[in-house]
């Protein structure tokens, strides 16, 4: 584990009282999940991530479907045929007029508006009719699911002092979140506050990174599988995460994506320029 950020709470609630139940064993219908978040229409890095995804029992969905990549329609097919689980994010609401675009900078709403046009009517029906996070499953005890946090939807958790709030207030061990792109995580334990960030060792190829997490009920984590369609944090490659709800490991995945084919999507749709060219460095 690589610690990135150390940062003491002082004058914070006191010491965990976890209300969640850490059973020793249990037997999870699902074992192996695969969490994608923040697609964005890019069908290339689905597709990609989908290929080099492990054998798994469930695909959750963090939100973020649609909005800047060009193929929303194909996205939500493949995203509807991998499973039932899903939280909405901002864009999936944007799309569908749930939102306005008041928050929103000119490309993105530019590209929201671009996609309400494309989409099929059966398809905004669909994204109207995602539910809010957080999502829990009676399957997975001491997990849930949420696009932005736990706390509000819309939250941007970037560094460990935005983690605090949500950690603290969740009697949860597990979170995993999206919305921010950003590939990694969050760890609070007794006082201690840390942020995790994968490392890998190449820029171009197909790489993973474990990060066991501890069945401490004294622990809380909130983790982000990363953006498969745009990522954010200066890797160009499509993110996605794979979860081990028996041994507990996070697996982070990076995988490389035909690129340029869905650079050359959004210039054909005339979508904004900076919407393909910022695929290429993941920011
Ligand atoms: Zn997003």
């Amino acid at each position: 584990m690589k610690a990135v950020a150390r940062i003491p709470r002082t004058g914070l609630p006191p010491p965990l009282a976890s209300s969640f139940p850490l059973q020793k064993s249990y037997n999870p219908v699902f074992v192996h999940i695969l969490l994608l978040s923040d697609i964005h229409s890019n069908l290339e890095a689905l597709d990609a991530c989908l290929a080099a995804a492990p054998a798994h029992d469930l695909v959750v969905n963090l939100g973020d479907t649609v909005g800047y990549g060009a193929n929303p329609n194909e996205v939500i097919a493949r995203a509807q045929a991998l499973g039932r689980i899903f939280v909405r994010g901002n864009h999936d609401r944007a799309v569908t007029g749930l939102m306005d675009l008041d928050d929103f900078n000119p490309a993105a709403g530019l590209a929201t508006l671009w996609t309400r046009d494309q989409l099929t009517p059966a398809n905004l029906d669909w994204l109207r009719s995602l539910p809010q996070g957080p999502i829990h499953l009676d399957e997975l005890p001491g997990i849930q699911f949420v696009h932005g946090s736990a706390l509000d939807e819309d939250e941007y958790i970037v560094s460990a002092h935005d983690a605090i709030a949500p950690l603290i207030a969740n009697p949860v061990p597990v979170t995993f979140f999206g919305h921010t792109h950003l590939q990694g995580g969050f760890m609070l334990q007794g006082k201690i506050d840390e942020a995790y960030r994968p490392v890998y060792r190449t820029v171009g190829q197909s790489e993973s990174s474990d990060w066991p997490l501890r069945k401490d009920k004294d622990c809380r984590y909130l983790i982000n599988p990363g953006s498969v369609g745009q990522p954010r944090d200066g890797d160009w490659r499509a993110a996605f995460a794979m979860f081990d709800s028996e041994a507990w490991i996070v697996t982070f995945y990076r995988v490389p994506y035909n690129l340029r084919l869905a650079q050359e999507k959004i210039l054909v749709a005339n979508l904004p320029r900076r919407l393909a060219t910022r695929l290429a460095t993941g920011r």
